[in-house]
């Protein structure tokens, strides 16, 4: 387990967006390609056609056939089994990768969570650009797991009034409550990067608003494209993290800006709910969404929405009407 940098990290640092070491990191990415590990040879967890896969460098591998049956092919045991799973995986060489990954294929690598946590309003410049206050604990809704789609789906406009909100995902590995923060991260599985795509006017329809409606429309939650450890982040919690709609630059943060960091999070909700193996957790989105622009700017047909965060990967989603998707 790497050592966590534990707290209200964020203070440290500014919160505005910083281009350059945005950009620094995006020379570690492909622009359109899939999970990007590195020169270390980093694994992830995928789920490919409904199968739970290792990806090892571009490589890709059948779980259930590369294990001989220890483990099943169903993404949500791999989870359920992370250590030994890890472990496992890490044993694998190239060689023995058996297909090129071709993510056009590639399901929500947390297919069937039990609960889909989120964060409103975790990041300072984005609490300021919607002009509300920094709250003084976690400000927690939730997503239908229904939403979840993979990281090459198309999102389907609800109405001209939807938003892009790319967020860092938890997945937790280990369940339990009452987690003291110090021990927080002992329970996170690992990271995957989501978007928490939002109608707006559903989600402010209601008086006092009700979230969870106008951010769980089918295929509102693309997350992936890999479960990547906990282990492989030199720092778990600050990592680059940005979102480009139709080319244009939206969104460039670090995670470190957070309000309430990963731990912080993980021990909170444990307070109250019994966390268990695959839940999952969207921590927040940094400045830049498109309903608090000047002027306002929603997502429009056609439109790709890239995602990326330092050390997973990046998600492509197109935009499509309801009839397209039909
Ligand atoms: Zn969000």
């Amino acid at each position: 387990m790497p050592a966590a940098k534990l707290g209200r990290s964020g203070s440290k640092r500014q919160t505005t967006a910083r281009v350059g070491s945005a950009a620094k990191a995006a020379t570690n990415w492909t622009p359109r390609g899939g999970p990007q590990y590195g020169s270390a040879m980093r694994i992830g967890l995928v789920n490919l056609k409904g199968r739970a896969s290792v990806v090892l460098g571009e490589r890709v591998l059948d779980v259930e056939r590369a294990s001989a049956g220890r483990f099943s092919a169903d993404p949500m045991a791999a989870v359920e089994r992370w250590d030994a799973f890890v472990e496992w995986a890490h044993g694998l060489r190239t060689g023995e990768a058996d297909t090129a990954l071709d993510e056009s294929h590639l399901g929500p690598p947390v297919p069937r969570p039990a609960k889909v946590f989120a964060i409103g309003l975790n990041y300072r410049e984005h609490a300021k650009e919607a002009g509300l206050e920094l709250p003084a604990t976690p400000m927690v809704f939730t997503k239908f797991p229904t939403c979840l789609v993979g990281p090459r789906a198309a999102v389907v406009l609800s109405s001209a009034y939807v938003d892009w909100e790319v967020e860092l995902v938890v997945v937790i590995g280990r369940g339990g409550d009452r987690i003291a923060t110090d021990r927080a991260l002992g329970h996170v599985a690992g990271y995957t990067i989501g978007q928490d795509i939002s109608d707006r006017r559903l989600q402010f329809s209601d008086r006092p608003p009700q979230f969870s409606l106008g951010k769980s429309i089918n295929t509102f939650g693309p997350i992936g494209p890999a479960i990547v450890p906990l282990d492989a982040f030199t720092d778990p919690n600050d990592l680059a993290l940005t979102c480009d709609v139709a080319g244009e630059s939206m969104q460039a943060a670090r995670t470190s800006d957070m309000i309430f960091a990963v731990p912080e999070l993980v021990a909170y909700l444990s307070r109250f709910c019994t966390l268990e193996p695959g839940d999952l957790i969207f921590t927040g989105t940094p400045s830049g969404v498109g309903s608090t622009r000047d002027p306002r700017r929603y997502l429009q047909e056609g439109e790709e929405i890239v995602s990326r965060i330092e050390g997973i990967g990046t998600m492509v989603n197109r935009c499509v009407a309801p009839r397209a998707a039909d």
